[in-house]
């Protein structure tokens, strides 16, 4: 048996889906609903990394959580679900209109008081973050934002984090991208440039995992 990763198969992954995952009828009706969209859908997280998402949230024992890239809401439904009643999700967006079709779901699954939306640019909700009480309280952060500024966001992740405080990086492995030697593109070389940051970063301990489109858990010291 290899030891490497095991590549799924569609009918393997279906397997993986039908007994790894229970999926949430509010959840289920969320993505759909999503997927309507088209292109843009492919934004959203698959359901065994919501999945692993909300174990992560729980294991972590996260009581506030800030999510940088909420686009319809499926992952802040994941970890908003996970959270203690009184825990608080913060979510960074720059679209009011993809938000709107989250926010039915967060209420009918009970969980839209635990969800901070703040509409702006996520640097400047960082930014106003830090002069806040939510500085180094932060339990746990994903990033899943536009891909230029994924530094930027780990770096401000990191001062607001607590000390055994944990960041999730979506999309590390960019479809693949980021072993191409002639993919230049700005949004490669941004995911490039994070992950040989985070490799090297004295501050965190680091696994890669191959889910989705490789998420990167990054823990503070
Ligand atoms: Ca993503």
């Amino acid at each position: 048996m290899s030891r490497e990763t095991i590549v799924l198969s569609p009918d393997l992954r279906r397997y993986l889906l039908s007994v790894g995952v229970r999926e949430d009828p509010v959840s289920v009706r969320l993505r759909e609903e999503t997927a309507r969209l088209g292109g843009p859908a492919g934004m959203q997280i698959s359901p065994e990394q919501g999945a692993l998402m909300g174990l992560i949230t729980a294991l972590v024992g996260a009581r506030t959580v800030v999510e940088v890239g909420t686009f319809t809401g499926y992952s802040a439904l994941q970890i908003a679900r996970a959270l203690p009643a009184d825990g608080t999700l913060i979510c960074c967006d720059v679209s009011e209109d993809w938000a709107a079709i989250g926010r039915p779901f967060w209420a009918e699954a009970g969980v839209a008081d635990r969800i901070d939306l703040r509409i702006a640019p996520a640097l400047e909700t960082l930014e106003g973050l830090a002069g806040s009480a939510v500085r180094g309280h932060v339990d746990l952060g994903f990033i899943d934002a536009d891909k230029r500024n994924y530094r930027a966001y780990y770096e401000a992740l990191m001062g607001l984090l607590r000390p055994g405080g944990l960041i999730l990086i979506d999309n590390v492995l960019w479809g693949g991208s980021v072993i191409d030697p002639d993919n230049s593109h700005p949004d490669t070389l941004a995911i490039r440039e994070l992950n040989a940051f985070v490799a090297a970063d004295a501050r965190v301990d680091v696994a890669m995992v191959p889910i989705g489109d490789g998420l990167t858990f990054a823990r503070k010291r």
